[in-house]
């Protein structure tokens, strides 16, 4: 076989952007093949063609390939497109992309599609005399008979797998004979060619409630026959069509939104609490069917795949797949393959990793929940964020891109404002349920005057009482995030900033110190309030775990869950609390973000916000923008059906800006405020943020590759360096860590690619040091 070119590049899982290697004459290598080659003296790594080239690199004589793993491309040349682009973006090398993006099993070649056992009728029955030999072919005909005769035939070798069986049988006898005999000739022979003839069932479907001796006497003797065939793990039930009708509302929203794509690309959908996005996502995902486009449905949360997920497969059966971390790795590599073949799939229901699949026809993107922060990967490399990855997909393939949220992110609102995304509002709840009443309880006050028992005020109490009583449920919502990280006057609710960045200072306990985890800036922690002079500035946090041992006391009988990131680690766990409360077996439900997710539940009559604040002081410019949407979020979780929910929100700064905001869930005021404090003090939307870490075992080493860096990047005009200074955490696992923020203007292209060049350096000259980029952090 020839090839157009004789050297290629080869991706590999390491993290490098990969090395040029030469096609043996013998081999057809593609751009986007699965290929093996040596690297070193010993190793040998399975890798991806990213391009092919006339030459070598100068002053290097190439390896050879020596395999290629499919006869067909793996990664499509858009993919290595969005590839190019993330590596490029999120300053990290192609290899570390490659790890992300394809699953592991076809990274190694090591996935085999699943095998199961049939068998065939191809001897001649009239022999059969025992009883019990009888009994299997008895049970034989009846299997076949039920079967659909088309879906029934002889396998060939290339058969597609089969799609109407779908559970493997687990630890499959070896068969004796695996090639289908010849029909024994006699005088009988017409028999075989009956109409059981070129029917087959499932080895294990025949043995049920079989004996095994019999089925293999009558394999032994050429009357049924035994033979593999690969099958399929997907499940593909029958499709319903249950497909919405929309309320008018809906409805008209739909049509705007389809106004909206007439000139964009992009729109948001910014749809209060139970407005019934999710019909309107399911309405789009039949016109771009019809159009014989493929979608993607990406969800920041496995957690709320589930809900999704039976509702998806009711309407759209087996086109549709859920794709994400909980799957197995056979599952993932059959799903890849699937697509990339143009078989099934038509809709992908997935968490972030999804954005990696080869779609082939690619025409809506839908990102719900865009707000939420979990779209972004902190955690290895490429620390990207699906939804611009998404976006940016979605551009390389001409698809459309609809995100959607009942508060959509600072980010989003501003470009939506500035015109860059279409705009679509839907402010009335499904079958017009009242969007919840607010009250606002002050700790300060509540806690001045003697009504709060432990984290509720008394007037908390009693409205969880009222609706307990009414058979109702509540959800009380207690964040964890910023747990013991600021300080706060117990007296007058007093929180230390930054002078600088306008963020909380966080509390580092070894040097009883308050640092800003920005700019570095330090001061002793006060002895007294700055503000009202009272003794004891103190860290109020509390978990999840307390919120329930006090309920405990006070509600004894009452059946109380927890969820929380501890639960959501193990998916049956969730999943038995979120049934469980949802069956209505759980009165009071206690979690941390976790509930402020999209659930659609029936009877809640209740939110508790139990500590607004500690949401609102979180150390990070983004701590309001969080606050807001938790709080509206977790809020609209009550009184779904039928009637207006109560959210009691308890908070020591009631005259905060956020506080009328959620009061009155009017987003424009709120969003004003804070793209103005943004624009202020410098943070996105108007600059972009990139952090860098440098880590290294030696503290001087650290602090000097941080402080070269540094210089070296405040050179740039549209740069400026916050730091370096210690991180959150000063070392991390016998390594020091000095970290620097950088706000960028502008697209900040030069400045990422100096980045990575500076980095490379750093390499070089320090190979145990460890330098770690996120861009956009969040
Ligand atoms: P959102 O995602 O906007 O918070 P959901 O899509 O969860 O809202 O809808 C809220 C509830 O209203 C769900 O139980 C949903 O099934 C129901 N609902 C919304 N629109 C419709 C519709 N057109 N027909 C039937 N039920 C609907
Ligand atoms: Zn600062």
């Amino acid at each position: 076989m020839s090839n157009p070119a004789p050297y290629a590049h080869v991706i590999l899982p390491l993290p490098t952007n990969g090395y040029t290697y030469a096609i043996p004459a013998h081999l057809n290598v593609q751009v986007g093949s699965l290929v093996r080659v040596p690297l070193g003296k010993t190793r040998h790594y399975w890798g991806v063609v990213s391009a092919l080239q006339d030459k070598q690199p100068e002053g290097v004589t190439c390896k050879e390939i020596e395999q290629v793993a499919y006869p067909f491309p793996l990664v499509t040349p858009t993919q290595l497109q969005l590839w190019s682009w993330m590596a490029g973006y999120y300053c990290c090398t192609m290899g570390d992309v490659l790890k992300a993006a394809l699953p592991t099993l076809l990274q190694h070649d090591t996935y085999k599609p699943a095998q199961q056992t049939y068998v065939k009728l191809v001897g001649d029955t009239s022999t059969v005399k025992r009883e019990q030999q009888v009994a299997i072919l008895e049970r034989f005909k009846q299997l076949t008979a039920a079967n659909d005769m088309d879906e029934i035939s002889v396998p060939e070798p290339n058969e597609e797998p089969c799609q109407s069986i779908s559970v493997p049988a687990p630890n499959e006898e070896p068969c004796q004979s695996i090639s289908v005999p010849e029909p024994v000739e006699g005088p009988d022979a017409n028999k075989v060619e009956g109409p059981d003839a070129n029917k087959k069932v499932l080895k294990s479907d025949l043995l049920e409630g079989q004996s095994l001796s019999a089925f293999n006497t009558l394999v032994k003797h050429g009357i049924l026959a035994c033979f593999e065939q690969e099958t399929s793990r997907l499940v593909m039930p029958i499709q319903e069509q249950a497909w919405p009708v929309l309320s008018k509302a809906q409805q008209a929203a739909l049509q705007s939104i389809n106004q909206a794509f007439a000139e964009k690309d992009m729109v948001l959908l910014h749809g209060v609490t139970a407005s019934g996005k999710t019909e309107i996502y399911l309405k789009k995902i039949q016109e771009t069917l019809q159009k014989g486009q493929q979608v993607l449905y990406l969800v920041p949360e496995i957690a709320l795949t589930s809900q999704l997920e039976n509702r998806l497969q009711r309407v759209l059966g087996g086109k549709m797949v859920a794709y994400h971390s909980q799957i197995s790795d056979n599952h993932r590599a059959e799903i890849y393959l699937n697509l990339l073949q143009g078989k099934e799939i038509q809709v992908v229901l997935g968490t972030r990793s999804s954005v990696f699949l080869p779609f082939q026809k690619l025409g809506l993107v839908i990102i719900d929940e865009e707000h939420e922060p979990s779209y972004k990967q902190y955690e290895p490399a490429p620390r990207y964020h699906a939804k611009n990855a998404a976006l940016v997909m979605a551009q390389f393939t001409q698809a459309q891109t609809l995100l959607g949220s009942a508060t959509p992110s600072i980010e989003t609102y501003y470009l939506a404002q500035q015109g860059k995304y279409g705009y679509v509002p839907l402010t009335e709840r499904y079958s017009q349920v009242l969007l919840p009443r607010v009250e606002v309880i002050d700790r300060q006050d509540a806690f001045k005057k003697n009504r709060m028992n432990d984290m509720f005020s008394w007037f908390l109490k009693e409205k969880m009482e009222e609706t307990l009583r009414a058979g109702q449920q509540v959800i009380l919502f207690q964040n964890r995030r910023g747990f013991s990280s600021f300080v706060e006057c117990t007296a007058c609710g007093y929180v230390p900033k930054c002078k600088h960045c306008d963020v909380s200072l966080t509390y580092h306990k070894n040097t009883d110190k308050l640092v800003c985890h920005y700019c570095g800036y330090t001061q002793p922690m006060p002895p007294v309030c700055p503000s009202c002079g009272a003794e004891g500035l103190k860290d109020k946090g509390f978990g999840t775990e307390k919120v329930v041992e006090a309920l405990q006391k006070y509600f004894p009988d009452v059946s109380v869950d927890r969820l929380d990131v501890d639960i959501t680690r193990s998916k049956t766990q969730y999943q038995g609390v979120l049934n469980r409360f949802a069956s209505g077996q759980t009165k009071i439900l206690v979690g941390t973000q976790m509930v402020a997710k999209g659930f659609d539940f029936e009877n809640i009559g209740l939110v508790g916000i139990l500590n607004a604040d500690n949401m609102m002081n979180f150390p990070d410019f983004r701590a309001s923008e969080r606050a807001f949407q938790l709080m509206v979020q977790v809020s609209g979780r009550a009184g779904r059906r039928n009637q207006q929910g109560l959210v009691v929100l308890q908070t020591s700064q009631p005259e905060h800006y956020l506080i009328p905001a959620v009061l009155s869930q009017n987003m424009s005021v709120f969003y004003q405020n804070e793209l103005q404090e943004r624009k202020e003090f410098g943070y996105p939307p108007f600059v972009r943020l990139i952090e860098i870490q440098v880590r290294h075992k030696q503290y001087t080493e650290a602090c000097q590759i941080a402080d070269e860096l540094a210089l070296h990047l405040q050179k740039h005009r549209e740069v400026r360096v916050l730091g370096p200074s210690a991180g959150v955490i000063g070392r991390v696992q016998q390594y020091f860590v000095r970290q620097m923020l950088l706000k960028v203007i502008g697209s900040g292209a030069q400045v990422r690619q100096q980045i990575m060049e500076h980095i490379n350096q750093i390499k070089k000259i320090h190979p145990t040091a460890v330098v770690v980029v996120d861009v956009d952090p969040i």
